[in-house]
């Protein structure tokens, strides 16, 4: 039985051995970055024109479903620049103070990371305007008569806000960002590649056919590529395999439900919730995170791009509705029109 803390999908870290396991796999530099060709090109330029101009490089915004690498080019970012990244996220920044803190700690040139910004606080948004804009903040200290404002002028940095939900944030925070960079699905050739490179890093080997069906069914995000690798390598270990086989890839992936176009436990239980509650549409997503039991932001941002993008549903101004595809991956008839 598998519960849905072990979802090959899902978009948290499931655990500090995980967390290990993202870090030991992270590329350092652009090179090493493999895919998002059109991002790639376009940073190492405005990287290079930084550097050549001695400045800090433009606030940088990136966008796209969890696990396509947002938090890895951040740093890899701040590598290729040669400065130092603090790490953060919107809801850990829970006062004005704590990002305060954060800024007045950087040296110039320096990256601010700040993950998940669509959930930043609105008063410690608002001190981000002018830090972004004009490297200083206004802060108030004192109280009662003795309140009075103070300015602090910082350091120039450079921050780089990942969101999964570029839509939440706010007009004027995004306004601020120089460099808005929307991360895509990758490609079949370019996860089979991140599936060898894994592999090499956790000392294994998979055979070519392992890797291709591997990455097919990978939902175009490296971090489910390598999760799905380590959960593979387990199975091929027990069966004293020297090289992952495509059988043996075949055989895990059964077990773990991921079908054959790549879709996990939830995406089918969303589909089939759609069809046989509400005779495939159209739904509200309010309504379907509280069917399935899933939050909606997680359901928007990690379910609904993929089956949106592989045609199994399709988004009407009065909801989302399944497809045919969906009918016929779910081994279900399509009902009368009439
Ligand atoms: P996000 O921040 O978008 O949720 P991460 O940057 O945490 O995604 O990426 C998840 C994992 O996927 C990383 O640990 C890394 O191993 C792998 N990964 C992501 N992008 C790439 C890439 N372009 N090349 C190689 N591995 C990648």
């Amino acid at each position: 039985m598998i519960n849905k803390d072990d979802s090959v999908v899902s978009g948290e870290l499931e655990n500090t051995n995980e967390e290990a396991m993202e870090l030991s796999l992270r590329p350092q530099r652009l090179s090493q970055y493999l895919g998002q060709k059109r991002v790639k090109n376009e940073m190492s330029i405005y990287i290079k024109a930084a550097l050549k101009r001695d400045e800090a490089l433009d606030h940088v915004l990136l966008y796209g479903p969890p696990g396509l690498g947002k938090t890895t080019l951040a740093f890899v970012i701040a590598n290729e620049l040669g400065v130092n990244l603090k790490s953060t996220s919107g809801p850990a920044i829970e006062k004005a103070g704590d990002l305060v803190a954060l800024l007045s700690d950087l040296d110039p040139g320096d990256v601010l990371f700040i993950d998940e910004i669509h959930r930043l606080a609105k008063p410690v948004e608002e001190i981000l305007y002018s830090a972004m804009e004009d490297y200083y903040i206004d802060i108030v200290i004192g109280e009662g008569q003795t309140t009075h404002a103070v300015h602090v002028p910082l350091p120039p940095f450079t921050l780089i806000g990942a969101t999964t939900l570029a839509g939440q944030l706010s007009a004027p925070l995004r306004d601020r960002f120089g460099i808005v960079e929307h991360m895509q699905y990758y490609s079949v050739d370019e996860l089979e590649k991140i599936v060898q490179r894994s592999s090499e890093v956790f000392n294994t080997h998979i055979a070519p056919e392992a890797a291709h069906e591997l990455a097919r069914r990978s939902r175009g995000t490296p971090r489910v590529a390598n999760r799905l690798l380590k959960r593979v390598r387990d199975f091929a270990q027990v069966k004293d395999e020297d090289t992952i086989s495509l059988e043996t890839t075949n055989h895990a992936l059964k077990q773990l439900q991921v079908d054959d176009e790549g879709l996990d436990l939830t995406d089918r239980k969303i589909l089939k919730t759609m069809i046989k509650g509400y005779n495939g549409g159209p739904v509200g997503i309010r309504t379907l995170a509280a069917n399935i039991g899933e939050d909606m932001e997680t359901i928007e941002s990690l379910y609904e791009p993929y089956l949106l993008q592989h045609g199994f549903i399709l988004l009407t101004p009065r909801g989302r509705m399944v497809t045919e595809k969906a009918y016929a991956q779910l081994n279900l008839p399509i009902p009368n029109e009439d």
